[in-house]
């Protein structure tokens, strides 16, 4: 996987004029940046303002800390999956809005990692990245998009989303969960699930609420990314508890049916990548 740097540029750039608006459309390294940021309605004056106040010193430094560490993290996963992934990540301002996720298209992703998201430290990326990476390590696996009936190179974005199904969702969100987690075991769980230690111990004391909810829903409508908002289990639950679920019933039917001995975890979890999600028994 390429690593792009935008980051560095966009901050010379913008140290240099003073202005987030001018670094982003006149640095023709940054036009793809600009393309995203347009695309996403960022509000680049909020950014700015951010990004000129004191708190933004700190997010500043891990960020610079960070366009050194990522091919760190790249190489580690592509060794654990013993293999090297297609398509780029590019290392970004988060401007306020975005820390990762894998865009795909045409049988390629675009990793976008805002490395200075104001929730980020080092942990917070390092899981992020890992998580990320194992999304593109899924998608390439040969069972998990063949009901398609054409390569991967032949999909286009719009295909591939509207081929998105509830469980396919739960599926790979669930293993990059457990994949980061594996990679980065030192890291607190709660950054494994990008939350506050409070929101983690919400889903930890109402696991068999989350779990009636979902369940529900996936006997129902499947509207599984409705979980991505806040208060849906109840009041004051915090948003994605599908991650956490999914991760939780993942790790349980792998632990009970296809690990032997703990040594086995890690083959079993770096398989399961290649399982079509109706494989999975544990969401039937
Ligand atoms: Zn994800």
């Amino acid at each position: 996987m390429k690593v792009v740097n935008y980051y560095t540029p966009c901050i010379e750039s913008f140290d240099k004029t003073g202005s987030l608006k001018t670094a982003l459309s006149t640095n023709e390294q940054l036009t793809v940046l600009k393309k995203m940021a347009e695309e996403w309605g960022i509000d680049l004056e909020n950014a700015e303002r951010w990004m000129k106040g004191d708190e933004y010193k700190s997010q500043r430094k891990l960020a610079v800390s960070f366009t050194t560490l990522a091919t760190e993290v790249v190489d580690k996963v592509e060794s654990i999956f013993g293999k090297k992934l297609e398509g780029e990540v590019r290392l970004s301002p988060s401007l306020m809005r975005f820390d990762g996720f894998a865009r795909y298209d045409s049988g390629s992703h675009a990793v976008w990692f805002g490395i200075d998201h104001p929730d980020a430290d080092e942990g917070y990326l390092k899981a992020l990245m890992a998580h990320e990476l194992s999304h593109v390590y899924r998608d390439h696996q040969p069972k998990v998009w063949s009901f398609l009936g054409k390569p991967l190179t032949d999909v286009s974005r719009k295909e591939y989303l509207d081929a998105m199904t509830a469980h396919e969702h739960i599926t790979s969100e669930g293993l990059a969960t457990l994949f980061s987690q594996l990679v980065y075991p030192e890291v607190p769980l709660h950054l494994h699930h990008y939350y506050f230690p409070e929101e983690m111990q919400w889903c930890l004391a109402n696991y068999s609420k989350i779990d009636k909810a979902i369940i529900d829903c996936l006997k129902t409508d499947q509207e599984i990314w409705k979980f991505y908002e806040d208060d849906i289990i109840e009041e004051g639950s915090p948003s994605r508890t599908q991650y956490y679920w999914s991760a939780r019933k993942i790790n349980e039917w792998l632990t009970t049916n296809h690990v032997k001995s703990p040594s086995d975890y890690k083959t079993a979890l770096i398989q399961a990548h290649g399982w079509h999600a109706g494989e999975f028994l544990c969401f039937q």
